[in-house]
């Protein structure tokens, strides 16, 4: 998916605004690995062979995903994911809350 297509989407509950980490480009600049984070409410929404997962939670399958962000573990500065969303292990577990 073009960068410039990942830029206009926003989080599909809160409507807040998503940071983009790009993982992997190919030639033509379209992100093909990578994930968003939600401003918001910290749900990851991974992008996998170019396209990003942005279902509801009770669509997504935390197990498919494990692998996926375990390679990514170092895009994530210490960070876990937790109910699909970023916990930051610094803060506690508020953000569950
Ligand atoms: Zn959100």
């Amino acid at each position: 998916m073009r960068i410039e297509t990942i830029e206009k989407l926003c989080c599909p509950f809160d409507k807040a605004e998503l940071s983009l980490t790009v993982i992997h480009q190919d030639d033509s600049g379209n992100v093909t690995e990578g994930f968003l984070i939600c401003s918001e409410c910290k749900r990851l929404y991974p992008i996998i062979t170019g396209i990003p997962i942005m279902n509801p939670d009770e669509y997504r399958e935390f197990k498919f995903e494990q692998p996926v962000l375990d390679k990514w573990q170092s895009h994530l500065s210490g960070k876990t994911i937790e109910n699909f969303r970023v916990v930051d292990p610094e803060d506690g577990n508020e953000l569950l809350q």
